[in-house]
């Protein structure tokens, strides 16, 4: 007997053929959902048409819309990555209300999803010494994979940056976050900013509950590519740089641990092509190329005497991008002056490549030079690519995350736009909290 059935035949077995017969189209779900179903396409159509983009003469409009008000908050952090998860933690320990929005399902951004891992620039030589640079909610993240034992970070001494486990940096992260009491939503991807003049009021977001906005003070903007502050319309400089993708491998022969905190998993990086990391057909491309690449390079690896049990652990989830907007700024970070320590008074934080050459961050590196109440943190900041090669490291990240949040937070109490912060009593919160400003 054929298992085929008419579309009518089909709704009547599962008790939509009363409806079918009189009516053509057919409410799916009782009086709440305004989605309905056309009998002869068998099509799902929504009646709601306020939400719905319109083809018009072969060009596509999206009609204006209210938006739901998902929370009205004092600092809103967009992206939860290492700047991200900073900003947020540091503003909430100057008591604000903050949320983060965060378009994947865990914190940590390139670093963990990206399996970057490698937290180059926790320390520098500053006086012939190693000096720990990376500290405050940097060195709280370090301190805490470290008590997690052999699975959380390779061991560090004084002046050997550690390398962590993705799995315990998000599972880490995720706990900071946590115990901050921001208000967290993942799965959510930042895609507008809300403007009040030229004053940046929220962000929109969209995720499986639709498209949201969320009310704030201060945004910062952790997206690594400005997706905030473009959209808001702040200055910027777009980049094609190398873009890769990381991979570890396990069952790796030999007693010693390779780059990673697991004995036998060895941790494998990626230049990569050049190429728009904004583009989605070339992120596309990129992935799937990478992809076959990888699969091919440990499958000839395993061929090889003693690596035959040799497997491919993990592919990063999340494509390593590694710059796209940077911002242009109150003060562009050149390389010849971020390097001397006087130049600037408003210096937030420092940075290293691991060497002893400091990078001496301005908070002005973090204001767009127009747009109000938006702080760019992490790898989107206004500098040259010099620097960038610099700024845009992990470690470097948490401490322009720490110093935007911390900022956001102090603009919001003092009753003041971001631009307006006073600065001594910026940095003098931030060493209170930990961070390393020479
Ligand atoms: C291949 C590669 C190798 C690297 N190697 C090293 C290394 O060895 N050591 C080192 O220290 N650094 C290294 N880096 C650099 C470092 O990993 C990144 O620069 C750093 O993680 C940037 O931190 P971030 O917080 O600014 O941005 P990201 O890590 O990119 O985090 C941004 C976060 O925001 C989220 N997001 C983005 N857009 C939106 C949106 N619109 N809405 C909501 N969420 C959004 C993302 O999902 C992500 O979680 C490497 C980078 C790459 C790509």
């Amino acid at each position: 007997m054929s298992n085929k059935c008419s579309r009518r035949e089909f709704l009547g077995r599962v008790g939509l053929s009363g409806i079918a017969a009189g009516f053509g189209v057919s409410n799916l779900f009782a009086d709440n959902n305004p989605s309905k179903i056309d009998l002869d396409s068998g099509k799902v159509i929504t009646n709601d048409k306020s939400k719905s983009a319109v083809l018009r003469s072969g060009r596509i409009f999206q009609p204006e819309r209210e938006l739901p008000i998902k929370c009205d908050t004092d600092v809103l952090v967009v992206g939860g990555g290492p700047a991200g998860v900073a900003a947020a933690i540091a503003a909430r320990k100057l008591g604000v209300n903050v949320a983060i929005v965060e378009r994947y399902g865990c914190f940590g951004g390139l670093f963990t999803g990206g399996l970057v891992l490698l937290l180059i620039g926790t320390f520098s030589k500053i006086d012939g010494k190693p000096v720990q640079i990376a500290r405050g909610i940097n060195g709280e993240m370090i301190n805490r994979l470290t008590a997690l034992g052999d699975c959380g970070v390779t061991e560090w001494k004084e002046g050997r940056d550690p390398n962590a486990d993705p799995e315990a940096a998000k599972y880490i992260l995720s706990e900071m976050i946590r115990e901050s009491g921001a208000k967290v939503f993942l799965h959510s991807w930042g895609v507008d900013a809300i403007m009040d003049g030229d004053k940046v009021r929220g962000a929109v977001f969209e995720s499986k509950s639709g498209r949201q906005a969320i009310l704030a003070k201060v945004v910062v903007d952790a997206s690594g590519d400005g997706d905030t502050f473009a959209a808001a319309g702040a200055e910027y400089t777009k980049y094609a740089r190398h873009i890769g993708l990381v991979h570890r491998i396990g069952n790796v022969p030999g007693d010693k641990k390779f780059n990673t905190p697991i004995k036998g998993v060895k941790w494998l990086n990626m230049g990569g092509d050049e190429g728009d990391g904004l583009d989605v057909e070339v992120l596309t491309r990129m992935e799937m190329d990478y992809r076959k690449k990888i699969w091919d390079s440990v499958e000839k690896l395993k061929k090889t005497p003693g690596n035959e049990n040799v497997f491919l652990l993990e592919v990063a989830p999340q494509l390593g991008v590694r710059t796209t907007r940077l911002l242009k700024g109150v003060t562009h970070m050149a390389y010849d002056t971020v390097i001397k320590p006087d130049v600037f008074k408003d210096v937030i934080g420092i940075a290293s490549a691991g060497g002893k050459n400091l990078v001496y961050i301005p908070y002005g590196a973090l204001l767009p030079k127009s747009v109000d109440n938006v702080i760019a943190a992490g790898r989107c900041i206004s500098m040259d690519l010099k620097v960038a090669e610099r700024c845009r490291l992990i470690p470097a990240c948490f401490t322009t995350g720490m110093a935007a949040g911390t900022a956001a937070a102090i603009a919001v109490k003092d009753g003041c736009v971001p631009r307006n912060v006073n600065i001594e009593k910026l940095q003098k919160t931030l060493k209170e909290n930990g961070a390393y400003l020479g």
